[in-house]
Formats: structure tokens, C-alpha cells, sequence
């Protein structure tokens, strides 16, 4: 058996749905992300969620809801004095606006209790991890997580980190910078965004990106470019371009990032070459975000799935 595992925080999300009342769902990148990789792994792969949660009936539903979508909740932890965190999308005029409530959410102890962290490390083919794992533990914590994760790719594990930027989630921009390189010198896989990269490192050029995180260690570097061209990294077959797939209408971008990582992960383990796991993860992303919400059910629907 072989397995994939995500690490981070999945949340509470509830959503307008008109006359006052909200829908609950469940979402977060790294489970995003896992939940994807889930529908494009082939049923020999095991696809767990690694995080904290509560011993509360919420944090129940959300592993009840995990298992119903295949995902394995053996590497939960769960601590009896937290719960897990939530968002709150509100709308108005169409635009749509986030509150947080998870400042003391379960998913921040993930790094506590290291035996049970190494522990759910261990044996894993691919791990995946984002900088809002990250940005949500304290700092000491970060380190003792990155630690962890250097131990797991010793072992043989890939590791691969996407550096979404959550600036409020920061301490300063330095925090967030520090964080970033301290996540990708532990990676053999880094999926960073240009324009954050930009607005962070002051890179010029997509290739500025790759250099950096090539510099950290990284085996392949991927960088997004939301409807441009996507550019690609690898040591042994050097760079690459990968133009966008025509989209007619964007509905909605949620998730774009997370299930183009699922894609490229998904392809990378199914043994294709990096520049057609790619392909195969642009047209899935191209699909999200022709629809509402980060899940995507639909997709799959048609048997040959989205890649
Ligand atoms: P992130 O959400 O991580 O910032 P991007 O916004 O760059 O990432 O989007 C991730 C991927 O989704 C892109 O690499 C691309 O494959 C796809 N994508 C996003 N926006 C578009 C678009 N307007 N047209 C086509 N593909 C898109």
C-alpha cells in the first residue's frame, strides 16, 4: 500500500445561503488538496489528513465527513480541551468576504507531541504541506514540524510545500519570509505563486522564483501563474513551459492552487514525466474554478476524471 499524506488545518466553513442561513462544509488547502489527490490516486493509494481536532460532536462531523470522502482519519489527533477552527463567508454585492475564527484551534498543536507526529510520518510515500501548516503553529513549533518532516525525507518520503500566503496569518513580512525558506529547505517539491513571490521576494521573473527555491534544495519547482503560462522546474530535465488552458468563464478561483497541487502530486506518483503531470493538473484546475467552492464532486462524475 502505498500512501500520501496531507498536514494542516481543515476548517469549519459556513456559507451564506440566503435568508439569514448558512450551509456547514468542511474545507482548508492541505485538505483540499488531499481531497483531490484522493479522486486521481488509484485505490492502492492510501490518502490520509493529518491534523488535531476536538473530542466535540463538530469535530466528529468533520472526520465522519472525511472518512465518507475516503480520506483516512487514523493520523487525527484528538485533544479533548480544543476544537477545530471556522470560517464564515459572507456576500455582498457578489464580492465575497472571510471571517476566521481559529486563533485556538486544535490544528495548532499538530507539532506538540512529536512521538505521535513521527510517528504519522512514518512510512509515508508522499507528504504534502502548505505555509499555512505552517503560519499556524508558534514558532517553535514550525521548527520541531520542519524537523520532523527533514527525518520523514531521509527516510525516503517526498515531500512537497505549497507556500500559500496568508499575510495575516504572520507575525511581519520577515516571519512570513523566514517561514517560506525554512518550509522549502525540507521540501523536494515547492508550488509557489508568482505574484506572492513578487510581492514578497521582489522577484522579477518566474525563473527568479525557481532560483531561489532550487537554491533551497528543492527537486522541482512549479510556479503558478493564475491564467498565464505555468513555469517548471526540474533538476533532471531543466525548465519548462506550460500555457494556460482557455477558461471561457471564471465562477470562482477557490481552490485553484490546491487542486492544481493534487493534480501534479497525483501525476508525479502515477510515474509521469513532471511536464505532463502538470497538463494534467492546469486542465483540473481549469475545471475548479468553473465552478462554486473549492470541492468539486461534478468533475469526477464522467469516469476518466479530470486528467
Ligand atoms: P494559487 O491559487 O495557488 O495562487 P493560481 O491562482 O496561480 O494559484 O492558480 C493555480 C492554477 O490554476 C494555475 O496554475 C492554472 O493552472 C489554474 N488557473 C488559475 N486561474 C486560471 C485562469 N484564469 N485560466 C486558466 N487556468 C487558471
Amino acid at each position: 500500500m502505498t500512501t500520501f499524506l496531507a498536514l494542516g488545518e481543515c476548517m469549519v466553513e459556513l456559507s451564506e445561503a440566503g435568508d439569514g442561513l448558512y450551509r456547514r462544509g468542511f474545507a482548508g488547502d492541505t485538505f483540499n488538496t488531499a481531497w483531490y489527490a484522493r479522486r486521481l490516486l488509484p485505490e492502492t493509494w492510501t490518502v490520509s489528513y493529518g491534523s488535531c481536532a476536538g473530542e466535540d460532536a463538530v469535530s466528529d462531523e468533520m472526520l465522519a465527513f472525511m472518512e465518507r470522502e475516503g480520506i483516512d482519519t487514523s493520523t487525527m489527533r484528538r485533544l479533548p480541551d480544543r476544537t477545530v477552527g471556522l470560517y464564515m463567508i459572507s456576500l455582498k454585492e457578489g464580492e465575497r468576504s472571510f471571517s476566521y475564527w481559529r486563533s485556538q484551534s486544535a490544528a495548532r498543536m499538530l507539532a506538540e507531541d512529536l512521538t505521535w507526529l513521527d510517528g504519522i510520518l512514518k512510512g509515508r510515500e508522499m507528504i504534502h504541506f502548505s505555509a499555512i501548516t505552517l503560519a499556524i503553529l508558534p514558532q517553535k513549533s514550525r521548527e520541531y514540524f520542519c524537523g520532523a518532516l527533514a527525518r520523514a525525507r531521509a527516510r525516503g518520503a517526498i515531500v512537497a510545500f505549497d507556500t500559500n500566503l496568508r499575510p495575516r496569518l504572520w507575525d511581519s513580512p520577515q516571519a512570513m519570509r523566514d517561514g517560506l525558506e525554512m518550509g522549502a529547505r525540507t521540501s523536494d517539491i515547492v508550488l509557489p505563486s508568482f505574484d506572492e513571490e513578487t510581492d514578497l521576494f521582489g522577484d522579477a521573473k518566474p525563473e527568479d522564483t525557481v532560483e531561489r527555491y532550487r537554491a533551497l534544495g528543492a527537486d522541482l519547482v512549479a510556479v503558478k501563474q493564475g491564467g498565464g503560462d505555468l513555469v517548471l522546474w526540474q533538476r533532471e530535465t531543466g525548465h519548462g513551459r506550460v500555457p494556460p488552458e482557455h477558461v471561457p468563464q471564471v465562477v470562482d478561483t477557490t481552490a485553484a492552487g490546491d487542486s492544481f497541487g493534487a493534480g501534479l502530486l497525483a501525476g508525479l506518483a502515477r510515474g509521469e514525466a513532471p511536464i505532463d503531470a502538470a497538463r494534467g493538473a492546469m486542465r483540473l484546475a481549469a475545471r475548479v474554478i468553473q465552478s462554486r467552492g473549492a470541492l468539486v464532486p461534478e468533475i469526477f462524475k464522467d469516469h476518466g476524471g479530470a486528467s
